[in-house]
């Protein structure tokens, strides 16, 4: 038996035998074509359209957010750009083969250079120049294997195009070696709940071996031992039994509410959200509606997404985020590209602040989609550090007419300074991701840190408490929206420090519905307390297991 570790995405645990994803092509040789620049032309031309087509017709049969992503592979293989770099080889002499591999290279480079979301669609760019060379040479496109019994699939990483058909009756679980927890792998693994731990790093695993996966503890272990077995086993079943369980409002054994609700980044999850028993939306992400534009949306494009969101949930709590860019969530329109540091530069309200039009633009676009329907739609402010961007934000968007006005809790100088700040706004939202990034100064997005980035850290759990506490002095409440309360025993020590509500991905809801229902308050607060007498993120987790 051997352990590997890596990141785990979500609370499930599988067992069984290692298949390989299909390897990858040998790269094309750079000889000089025989056949001449017209043949290569039309065999490329004809081969990025049988490619663009085969992707569009998956993500069809898909749906949902995968068919978005399989659909900007498929933009991607028919890019004009690419094209003419492309023909541009092949007119120096390349193979057509050889002229894709080094044009999609280039720009694969390019995009991992700008680095953040952009560098990570660099490996679904890769992997669209591997099927576009599979098809010029006539044999199948590497990827997932079909081993005729289920297994667990092993790859470098997944492409969109390979996660988003997965038959889930035969994948019991994911393991790769590379990407991080926000790479596609992992954002398509939380979505489907699929079994998942990325990140691993080079491991040696043979095809048929057994091995458990046990996303919960961030670990794979290779041969496990009968009693292992047995242990993975109950807890798969106690989490089905979680799964099936009613869909009862989050609440303490005791009965204390705790309303879960969904972090959510388009209207589109919003019936699916709902129908897994959100409470309400706690996150809505607005940025991810327009990573890719150029151009500032209007109030009029924005309005029509936030009535549908809105809509999806009347009489309910729906906590909007206005634009949060910059670092790993650049927008072209709001981000200065030529910061050497963009985790700490002009980001979130900084930007926002700095180009106050957007801001009121999208608090207008808010008030009047909000006038249109019946949620109650709380508006909030992303990496807000001090007291007085606290109160330009409160003050414009109640001169825009919004009612309730928060702030995110993400930067440690707002944890320190929260009972200023909840004297001014009307709640806070603790963005776990980012405020763990800034607390241990590693960079969320960095697999080689990565065990610098749990929430369980006691220097993040006294922080959270402050915010608690000023939230109680206030009067105020105080929510979690990060990754930290998708975990179940987390979630109770997050109640247990005086957070009042949960919200998260829609597949987490289940799970912590669950834990909550074991622990009243009085036990949640003294789990919360043996965690943060601690003094590193495995004892916290350690002390609250046993206490719990
Ligand atoms: C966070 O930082 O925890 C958060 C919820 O915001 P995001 O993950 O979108 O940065
Ligand atoms: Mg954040």
């Amino acid at each position: 038996m051997a352990e590997i570790h890596g990141v785990g995405i979500g609370q499930g645990v599988a067992v069984g035998p290692v298949a390989h994803m299909a390897g990858r092509l040998a790269p094309p040789s750079d000889a000089p074509s025989a056949r001449g620049a017209d043949a290569e032309k039309a065999a490329v031309s004809e081969a990025v359209q049988a490619v663009a087509a085969e992707l569009n017709a998956r993500g069809e049969r898909a749906g949902g957010s995968a068919q978005d992503v399989l659909e900007a592979q498929a933009m991607m293989a028919e890019d004009p750009t690419l094209a003419d770099s492309v023909a541009a080889r092949i007119d120096a002499g390349s193979t057509a083969e050889y002229a894709v591999h080094a044009a999609f290279a280039e720009f694969a480079e390019q995009l991992q250079a700008l680095g953040g979301y952009l560098g990570e669609r660099a490996a679904d760019l890769a992997d669209v120049a591997q099927r576009v060379i599979a098809h010029l040479r006539g044999v199948p496109a590497p990827g997932v294997p079909e081993p005729g019994h289920p297994f667990v699939l092993v790859a470098e990483d997944l492409a969109p195009a390979d996660t988003a058909l997965l038959d889930l009756e035969q994948v019991l679980a994911v393991v790769t070696t590379e990407g991080g927890p926000t790479s596609h792998t992992a954002i398509l693994a939380r979505e489907k709940g699929i079994v998942a731990v990325v990140g691993t790093g080079d491991i040696d695993l043979a095809d048929n071996q057994s091995v458990l996966v046990d996303a919960a503890n961030d670990r794979v272990v290779s041969d496990p031992t009968d009693d292992e077995r047995a242990e993975a086993e109950e807890r798969r079943a106690a989490r089905a039994a979680a799964q099936a369980a009613p869909l009862t409002p989050g609440a303490l054994a005791d009965g204390t509410p705790v309303p879960l609700l969904a972090n959510l980044g388009s209207p589109d999850g919003a019936a699916e959200a709902a129908a897994l028993g959100a409470e309400g939306v706690g996150l809505f992400r607005t940025e991810f509606l327009f990573l890719s534009s150029d151009e500032a949306p209007s109030v009029e494009s924005q309005r029509e997404s936030y009535r549908r969101m809105l809509a999806a949930f009347p009489g309910r709590k729906v906590v909007v985020r206005v634009l949060d860019a910059g670092a790993d969530k650049p927008l072209p329109f709001l981000t200065d590209a030529d910061e050497e540091n963009p985790a700490l530069g002009r980001r979130g309200i900084r930007a926002l602040q700095h180009r106050e039009n957007v801001l009121r633009d999208q608090l207008t676009a808010l008030a009047q989609a909000d006038a249109e329907t019946d949620a109650d739609l709380w508006v909030m402010a992303p990496m807000v550090a001090t007291t007085s961007e606290t109160e330009y934000f409160t003050s414009l968007a109640r001169e825009l007419g919004l009612k309730t006005v928060g702030v995110m809790v993400e930067v440690p100088s707002s944890a320190l300074l929260a009972s200023e700040i909840l004297a001014t706004a009307d709640f806070a939202s603790i963005g776990t991701n980012d405020l763990v990034q800034y607390t241990m100064a590693a960079d969320r997005l960095l697999g080689s840190v990565a065990h610098l980035q749990s929430p369980w850290h006691p220097a993040a759990l006294r922080l959270i408490k402050m915010v608690a506490d000023g939230g109680r002095a206030n009067g105020k409440p105080v929510g979690v929206c990060g990754e930290a309360a998708a975990d179940p025993l987390l979630a109770v020590v997050l109640v247990g420090l005086g957070v009042s509500t949960l919200s998260m991905s829609p597949s987490a809801l289940a799970d912590v519905r669950q834990a909550l229902l074991a622990h009243t308050l009085d036990e949640a607060r003294r789990i919360a307390a043996a965690a943060l007498a601690t003094g590193s993120a495995d004892e916290a987790r350690e002390a609250a297991r046993a206490a719990a």
